[in-house]
This record gives structure tokens, C-alpha cells and sequence, in this order.
């Protein structure tokens, strides 16, 4: 079970990511600020976040860049999740800092591959 920092400003998308992340077995951690989320980021640091794109007062590649820059918070995967389509999209924001790209919409199993790709193998399994 991974603590997972959900940043989304969309209450529907929002609720979707929660569920998703809950029913994997997750402790999802969500909020509709960005400015709260870099708190929560920095006061929890979260196994892994996922950071929509556009957001009131501070774009998720802003907010990003922000966590990166930080010692404290700078190794947290960022995974961004957004609509935007336009061509050089992911150009940007991997050039933000983001680790991962995920577009929306999203088949649950796409979250949940993508978030798989992220987190550290569990502790105390057997490799295998
Ligand atoms: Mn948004």
C-alpha cells in the first residue's frame, strides 16, 4: 500500500482517480489546490502523484517543476494526467519534470499500469 497524492481540480475526475487508487489497494491522499498539494507533498511525501495539467493559479508543469527542485520531494514520481492533445504536449511537460504521461480519458487499467511502472516492487515480497 502506497500513500498516492491525487492533484485534480475536477470533482468528477477526481472521485474516479480515488476509486481507482483505493480499490488497488492504495491510500489516495486528494485535493483541488495545487498550492494545498505542494503542501501535502511536502508535509507527506507521497509514494507517487498524480498531477493534472490545467489548474486554477498554477499549472501542473509549474507545480512540478516546484516539487523537483526540492531535495525534499524532488525523487517523488510525477505522473501528469491531461486532456490537452496539442502537438508537443508531452514534449512539455516532460521537459517539466513530470515522469509520466497518462491522457484523459483513461481505462482504469491505464492508471493502474502506469502507477504500477512508478512505485518501488513491495517490500518483504520475493523476487521472483
Ligand atoms: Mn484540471
Amino acid at each position: 500500500m502506497a500513500l498516492i497524492l491525487i492533484v485534480e481540480d475536477n470533482p468528477t475526475n477526481r472521485m474516479l482517480a480515488h476509486v481507482i487508487v483505493e480499490r488497488a489497494g492504495h491510500e489516495p491522499l486528494a485535493t483541488d489546490n495545487v498550492f494545498e498539494a505542494l503542501r501535502l507533498a511536502h508535509r507527506h511525501i507521497p509514494a507517487l502523484i498524480l498531477m493534472d495539467i490545467r489548474l486554477p493559479g498554477l499549472d501542473g508543469i509549474e507545480a512540478t517543476r516546484r516539487l523537483k527542485r526540492r531535495p525534499s520531494t524532488r525523487d517523488i514520481p510525477i505522473i501528469a494526467v491531461t486532456a490537452q492533445a496539442m502537438p508537443g504536449d508531452e514534449s512539455r511537460i516532460r521537459a517539466g519534470g513530470c515522469d509520466g504521461y497518462l491522457r484523459k480519458p483513461y481505462r482504469p487499467a491505464q492508471l493502474l499500469d502506469m502507477i504500477a511502472a512508478f512505485l518501488p516492487p513491495m517490500a518483504g515480497l520475493p523476487a521472483h
